[in-house]
Formats: C-alpha cells, sequence, structure tokens
C-alpha cells in the first residue's frame, strides 16, 4: 500500500554566483490514500519537492519510487494558477489528457461531464476559461487534472489566488473528491489551518539561515 517512497532527495541549482540549495535531503514515505499537506516558509522547497517527485524536474540525489504500476501518467499536478487552454472550452480543457492519451471522443466526453459535475461546473461545458471566475477556472484545471485518472494528485497552493470564502468551498470540495476517490494527494500551503484542517499528516519544512530542515509525521487526528 506504500505509493511514494522518498528518499534522501535533494536538489541544488547551479546559479551565477554558486550553487543555490532548493532542498536539503528529505526521506518519506507516502501510503495509497494518504492526503498529506506540506507548509513551511518561502522558499524552503516545498514547489521543488513536488516538482521532482512529478518528474518535471530531477533530483541531484537521491531516489523517488512511485509504486503506479506501468501507469502511463501517474501523476496530476494542479499549479498555483490554473493553467487551462485559453481557446478551449471547459469540456474541452478538461477532456484533453484523454484526447492526447487516445481515449475515444464519446468516452472522454462521459469521464469529462463526470468531473465537471463533481467540481460543481455543470452548465459551464462550452464556456471558455476567461468567462468564468478565478475560483472557477481553478475546479475545471483540478477536474482536468483528474481525467486520465491519476493515482497521485500533486497540488501547488492551489487555492491561494482565490478569495477566502472561495477556498473554504473548494478545500471541502476537495475533501470530497479525495474520499470519493481515494487518490493520493500532496498538497503544499502556506496556511497552518489548511494543513491541518485537509490532511491525515501535515509535512513541516523549516529553513534556518543557509540552511533547511525537515520535519516530518506529525500526526494530526482529523476534525
Ligand atoms: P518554496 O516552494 O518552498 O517557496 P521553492 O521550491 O520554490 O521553495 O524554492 C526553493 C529554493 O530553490 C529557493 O531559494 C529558490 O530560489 C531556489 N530555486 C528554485 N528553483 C530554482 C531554479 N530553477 N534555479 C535556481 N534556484 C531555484
Ligand atoms: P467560485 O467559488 O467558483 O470562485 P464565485 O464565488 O466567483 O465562484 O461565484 C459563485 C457562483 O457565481 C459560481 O459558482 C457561478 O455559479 C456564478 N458565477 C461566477 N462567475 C460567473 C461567470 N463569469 N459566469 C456565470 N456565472 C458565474
Amino acid at each position: 500500500e506504500r505509493m511514494i517512497d522518498i528518499a534522501g532527495v535533494h536538489k541544488t541549482f547551479v546559479a551565477d554566483h554558486g550553487t543555490v540549495t532548493a532542498l536539503e535531503p528529505v526521506t518519506i514515505t507516502i501510503k495509497e490514500g494518504e492526503f498529506i499537506s506540506i507548509v513551511g516558509p518561502s522558499g524552503c522547497g516545498k514547489s521543488t519537492l513536488l516538482r521532482l517527485i512529478s518528474g518535471l524536474d530531477q533530483a541531484t540525489g537521491g531516489t523517488i519510487t512511485l509504486d503506479t504500476a506501468g501507469r502511463k501518467r501517474p501523476v496530476g499536478f494542479v499549479f498555483q494558477e490554473p493553467v487551462l487552454l485559453p481557446w478551449k472550452t471547459i469540456l474541452e480543457n478538461v477532456r484533453f489528457p484523454l484526447d492526447t492519451a487516445g481515449v475515444s471522443r464519446a468516452e472522454a466526453d462521459k469521464i469529462a461531464l463526470d468531473l465537471i459535475k463533481m467540481v460543481g461546473l455543470e452548465g459551464f461545458e462550452k464556456a471558455l476559461p476567461r468567462q468564468l471566475s478565478g475560483g472557477m477556472r481553478q475546479r475545471a484545471a483540478i477536474a482536468r487534472s483528474l481525467s486520465d485518472d491519476p493515482p497521485i494528485l500533486l497540488m501547488d497552493e492551489p487555492f491561494s489566488a482565490v478569495d477566502l470564502l472561495t477556498r473554504d468551498t473548494l478545500n471541502d470540495e476537495l475533501l470530497r473528491i479525495w474520499q470519493s476517490t481515494g487518490k493520493t494527494i500532496l498538497l503544499v500551503t502556506h496556511s497552518v489551518d489548511e494543513a491541518a484542517y485537509l490532511a491525515d499528516r501535515v509535512m513541516v519544512m523549516t529553513a534556518r539561515p543557509g540552511k533547511l530542515k525537515c520535519v516530518h509525521k506529525v500526526d494530526l487526528a482529523r476534525p
């Protein structure tokens, strides 16, 4: 039931003025179906960690093992700003990963329409992204990240660009999605409240001058 195994993973970047440590070594095992929040100050390496897990970036050292047996796209990624193709409708955006995976049009439509309903965007299938509010666009981006059914969902401050009221709604929606799909979710946030509300486990990353430290396995009872 282990889903993600991270062992001694670290990252440095080579910059003009020398090397920059983006992530000090992290070791953590994440179980299938777990919801983990990652909190920590700006610059401590939260986004870097997600990018390494997703394969968007290569670790300098250590190993990341995903137990996603043969899945073509094991990881879905939700960014801070909703990333949607502006000239495509909400339905076309949500369907897009399925289109590129060669799923039939009828099947892709069925999956996408179910997801659009799940994120509360029924009736907006034919709208273009710019016609919707920021919160609605982010819902569409979440639907898209789920459409080819990746077992792992990585979310990098997904609701920081929406107002507080919408944020609460989206958080509750995300909990419902997690409960109904059983996905393994890693969510980066700068809100300790949000982290504790959402997750099974909160991973706290701390930064000291010139040194980063990761503290794991802070177990919290679900509210
Ligand atoms: P966080 O998400 O916790 O705010 P990041 O993972 O974005 O932190 O960044 C961690 C550190 O690595 C920061 O000091 C950042 O400036 C540096 N960093 C991230 N990406 C790059 C890059 N492509 N080139 C150089 N430095 C980077
Ligand atoms: P969200 O919580 O998704 O950000 P808002 O708080 O912006 O949504 O808006 C609440 C509701 O108002 C939406 O769920 C939607 O029904 C309606 N709405 C908002 N913006 C638009 C729009 N551009 N066109 C049509 N309806 C909208």
